[in-house]
């Protein structure tokens, strides 16, 4: 018996394939059941059930194509998949319970003990403490070396190497890697580049199409934009991705049905939220640096950046993710967050919402302070994810931040 819909899925997901990326956002991974829904159903299901003991066995041992337990695969989960495999432009998807989940999956299926790991410094946090702390305990080493330095990047190759992972552009200060120079030495190498494409989604920047070998994302920012639930994926070709399927059906890192749902309707409308809120952020940043008070905006898509040239050869636009540094410190940095009124003070970024964050006592807490002063997490330090808000009104919640110094 044919899956309900089955055919009629492979049909639309056929008519797709030489469409554009807006096209693709929105119709790529659609399937309907046979009730004939236009919105894509949700299959909030632990199992699946068979018209056999026949059709179960056949199932369970790989000899038919099916449902079989939603840890190894969900009709809701894949739709998700097959998208993000579109926008991406690579073969196929892995979803995951979290963006941490997807960098978990991505190390464990790929590397073996004794393997190596080159890694931009400029990481998210619990990148670098699963790299340091968990990763390092099966065997597999890491260096991290500054996302702006080719020669630290070749310098720290070693024969074992056979990952280099890197996330451009950093947060909070948007240092850029060039994915094209680093995907060359990792090939060289006979390594794999994974990057973590977070802050641009596939709507600015795809780097498979530099040449990256696998791209990760937390889906918890933008694919969802509005804040409202956590996963991850994973995107590359069938052989990589095969490896990570495997890991997740055994490890247990699957995205829920409900969140790849939520995941899978906010790509429809990703492009123009990618669009909304680079142009915002780059208003933001060009009005920020007049100010006074502001001693240093960090932006990719401001002139004076020492990597603009590469970003906007490598992205189609900035993102909506700045940093500025205040004068004053800690102190003067916590005055002007907590005389804002309207933005939300939050670790989280990615949202409709704009959020303002202290880096240096939240998200990059943790870090030491050497640390810290390597990386350029400085006290003075404030981390703006514009938002969707009007741009006029996001500035006069600024101005009371500003009066507040
Ligand atoms: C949030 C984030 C992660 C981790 O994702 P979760 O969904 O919170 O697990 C990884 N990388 C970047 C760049 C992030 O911003």
């Amino acid at each position: 018996m044919a899956k309900p819909g089955f055919e009629r899925a492979e049909r639309i997901q056929f008519g797709v394939d030489d469409c554009e990326f807006d096209t693709l956002a929105v119709r790529a991974g659609q399937w309907r059941t046979d009730e004939g829904e236009h919105n894509d159903a949700i299959f909030p299901t632990s199992s699946f059930v068979y018209s056999s003991a026949r059709e179960a066995a056949a199932r369970f041992g790989g000899d038919e194509a099916g449902n079989i337990y939603s840890r190894f695969t969900n009709p809701t989960v894949q739709a998700f998949e097959r998208r993000m495999a579109a926008l991406e432009g690579g073969e196929r998807a892995v979803a995951t319970s979290s963006g941490m989940g997807a960098i978990l999956t991505l190390v464990l299926s790929l590397l073996k003990q004794g393997d190596h790991v080159v890694c931009s410094r400029s990481v998210f946090g619990s990148t670098v403490s699963l790299f340091e702390k968990y990763i390092s305990r099966t065997g597999v080493e890491t260096t991290f070396v500054s996302p702006t330095d080719l020669d630290a990047w070749k310098a720290a190759v070693r024969p074992e190497t056979r990952m280099f992972f890197l996330e451009t552009p950093s947060n909070p200060l948007a240092e850029v890697t060039d994915i094209r120079a680093v995907a060359e030495l990792a090939h060289a190498n006979d390594a794999v580049l994974a990057v973590d494409n977070c802050f641009c989604t596939p709507a600015l920047q795809q780097p498979l199409k530099l040449g990256a070998d696998v791209v990760v994302h937390s889906a918890t920012k933008y694919l969802d934009g509005q804040g409202r639930c956590v996963g991850g994926v994973l995107v590359g070709s069938d052989k990589l991705m095969e490896e990570a399927f495997g890991f997740v059906r055994t490890g247990g890192t699957a995205l829920s049905p409900f969140n790849a749902w939520v995941f899978h309707k906010g790509l429809e409308t990703l492009r123009l939220r990618m669009d909304a809120h680079s142009r915002s952020a780059m208003e933001m940043a060009s009005w920020l640096q007049q100010q006074p008070g502001i001693k240093k905006v960090h932006y990719a898509g401001l002139a004076e950046h020492p990597q603009h040239s590469l970003a906007a050869s490598q992205q189609s636009a900035f993102g909506g993710v700045l940093a500025f540094e205040v004068e004053g410190g800690k102190e003067a940095a916590w005055r002007f967050i907590d005389g804002t009124e309207m933005v939300s003070i939050t670790g989280n970024l990615g949202d409709a919402k704009t959020t303002i964050t202290h880096p240096a006592t939240t998200t990059h807490g943790r870090m030491s302070e050497e640390a810290k002063a390597e990386a350029g997490i400085v006290e003075g330090l404030i981390r703006l994810s514009v938002g969707l808000e009007a741009v006029g009104d996001i500035k006069a919640d600024m101005v009371r931040g500003l009066a507040a110094l």
